[in-house]
């Protein structure tokens, strides 16, 4: 099963993912995180990648595309792939198409994550990750461990702050969001694909919803 999880910044679309990974064998492709990694390889194209995100725009779509096509071609994903954070642009959801096409496969599901833009500033505002593993904490409702041990994976650990979440960054984030990425709403929805949960619940809540559609 491919799923799409879409929605804006701070919907919960790596919490979902990570859930779905430990649940259903599911391989997550979060473009954000390849791109992380990619800023702190020390090459030209890392600087480059840097900036952009840092700024809270959108990197090219011949980067991001390359590297999903890098992933789809080696990873090996029994339990199906979730895209987490891709497509964002409808260059994106076209070439998506083409490349599961090409590997006999299809997308089963696209889930719109709906969260209002009040909310997504609260949240992003307040986020910071286990850098062991991602685990995502909230300063308001799932504080980061006083005594610094990730309650995910069990390691002492640093409880860091993305260089983009902040008030000047998410700005441009939110708009790039509504101008390049909300297009593919009515893309996936004409195509039949499409089903609308609300973001806003707690995690179970969501991750219920998210089983039922996934059956
Ligand atoms: P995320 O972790 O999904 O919030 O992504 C962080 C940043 O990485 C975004 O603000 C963009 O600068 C960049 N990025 C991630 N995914 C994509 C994508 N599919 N297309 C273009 N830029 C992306």
């Amino acid at each position: 099963m491919n799923i799409i999880l879409l929605g804006p910044p701070g919907a919960g679309k790596g919490t979902q993912a990570r859930i779905l990974v430990d649940e259903r064998q599911m391989v997550q492709l979060s473009t954000g995180d390849m791109l992380r990694e990619a800023r702190t390889s020390g090459t030209d194209m890392g600087r480059k990648v840097a900036e952009v995100m840092d700024r809270g725009d959108l990197v090219t779509d011949e980067i991001v595309i390359g590297l999903i096509r890098e992933k789809l071609e080696g990873d090996a994903a029994p339990g199906g792939f979730i895209f987490d954070g891709f497509p964002r642009t409808l260059a994106q959801a076209d070439a998506l198409g083409a490349l599961l096409d090409e590997m006999g496969q299809s997308l089963d599901a696209v889930i719109e994550m709906r969260v209002d833009d009040e909310a997504l500033v609260d949240r992003i505002t307040a986020r910071s990750t286990c850098a062991n593993c991602g685990e995502v904490y909230n300063d308001h409702t799932k504080p980061p461990p006083a005594d610094g041990v990730c309650t995910n994976c069990g390691q002492k650990t640093e409880f860091k702050r993305r260089a983009d979440d902040n008030a000047d960054s998410l700005k441009t984030r939110l708009m790039a969001y509504y101008k390049q990425t909300s297009p593919l709403i009515g893309y996936y929805y004409a195509k039949g694909d499409l089903t609308v949960i609300d973001g806003l619940g707690e995690i179970d809540e969501v991750s219920g919803e998210i089983k039922r559609i996934l059956g």
